[in-house]
């Protein structure tokens, strides 16, 4: 069993033209035209392969492979990109799953289980908030009424810009019975690379913290006003930016955390900083990590505000437990990198993927390929096609074991 490197090269070519940047990345927003036009696409090669193909009420693509009993194999990921983003965030899993589909015909190979390619809505969350929106919905995680009133920057609702598009499908967005999910994805990460490996077998996904800091000094002139009688927001902000940083170097092991967020009131060059507000992003595999972290974000920023003598508002407001991904998918993962000849080491997922939510409702995992410099979300993401192809047939060999011969 082997997948045809070149057809999947020339596939992951021309999908990635709709929507290309002149430095080689990826626009391509949720339910855009650019959206429309590579689902328009996708749809043609799903029936061109002869699956049955199927839109559900948030716009999810399915194509069905049939099989000769039982409930699918569900292989797939996501289509839309962030703004200036690269080709393979996504699409790669989309186009894996669909060489996986391609290479059994060549072989003639008939399952057991259907396999059925997936395609979810809006996983970015880069123009719909939140991110993984349309697997959310089909996990039950998120109520359909609230997905369809979520708003785009210009006020557009997500329901709207589905039926505009012509995606408002007449499935429901409900639980499906599976098999097991399957999700080949980059890594977005440098552990792969820096070990030479083409593939991760992913054993679960980190467990996440947000909290939103709001502080609250006194806004007054810069000039007129001296600096012992100063409670400057923006300088407590300061503190905590680091604080932030260094819970991390001292807890250590595998905790990240980020202030990717900070609006600085009324942010101009001549005011003393009335009011900040800034995020705190904050991920661990261990949840008990997770709630030292934040007993020692409470104990920093009362310390800077004290310090400064300034009011502030602290919410820890979101959490995602760790994922554990199906034992049983993650051992067809292994079996099926290591019959692929493919370096590959088990790791943990950094970032969220719509395989989270099928994670809550079959036994699900994923594969990962080495992203270069372990940047994504960036027009040079890049991964090496001899990557892909051991990724690739990672994922063929490990949907045929799950599925079963028929
Ligand atoms: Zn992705």
């Amino acid at each position: 069993m082997r997948i045809d490197r070149k057809r999947l090269e020339r596939s992951i070519e021309e999908l990635g033209r709709i929507g290309a940047t002149e430095r080689g990345g990826l626009s391509r927003l949720a339910l855009t035209d650019d959206d429309r036009r590579a689902r328009d696409l996708m749809v043609r090669w799903m029936r061109d392969a002869g699956l049955r193909v199927g839109v559900d009420r948030m716009g999810n693509i399915f194509g069905e492979r049939p099989g000769t009993g039982g409930p699918p194999v569900m292989i797939g990921s996501h289509i839309d990109s962030v703004p200036t983003g690269g080709r393979y965030d996504g699409q790669l899993g989309v186009l894996c799953g669909l060489e996986t589909i391609r290479a059994l015909d060549d072989a003639g190979v008939r399952t057991r289980h259907p396999v059925m390619l997936v395609i979810f809505t809006n996983e970015e969350g880069a123009r719909f908030q939140p991110a993984m929106l349309a697997s959310g919905v089909m996990a039950g995680k998120i109520a359909l009424e609230d997905a369809y009133n979520a708003r785009d920057r210009d006020g557009r609702r997500l329901v709207d810009e589905l039926e505009r598009i012509g995606y408002l499908g007449p499935e429901p967005c409900v639980p499906r019975p599976m098999r097991a999910y399957l999700e080949l994805h980059i890594e977005q990460g440098p552990v792969l690379e820096e070990a030479g490996l083409a593939v991760g077998v992913v054993e679960g996904i980190v467990a996440i913290s947000w909290s939103r800091l709001t502080i609250h000094g006194v806004q007054d002139h810069a000039g007129p006003t001296p600096m012992r009688v100063r409670h400057d927001a923006l300088v407590a902000a300061a503190e905590v930016v680091t604080a932030v940083r260094r819970i991390a170097t001292t807890i250590g092991g595998d905790l990240v955390t980020t202030v990717g967020h900070l609006a600085v009131q009324p942010d101009i060059v001549n005011a003393i900083p009335g009011s900040v507000a800034l995020s705190i992003d904050m991920r661990d595999p261990r949840s008990e990590t997770l709630d030292r972290a934040r007993e020692m974000v409470d104990a920093a920023v009362a310390a800077a505000c004290a310090r400064e003598g300034v009011r502030y508002e602290l919410e820890h407001y979101w959490r995602v437990p760790y994922t554990p991904f199906a034992p049983e998918v993650v051992d067809a993962v292994e079996r099926a990198a290591g019959a692929a000849g493919a370096g590959y080491r088990r790791m943990i997922s950094g970032a969220g993927h719509d395989a989270q939510y099928m994670a809550a409702i079959a036994p699900a995992g994923m594969i990962f390929v080495p992203s270069r410099g372990g940047r994504s979300h960036c027009e040079e993401e890049f991964t090496a096609m001899d990557d892909i192809e051991q990724g690739a047939t990672t994922l063929l060999l490990a949907a045929l074991d799950l599925a079963g011969r028929a």
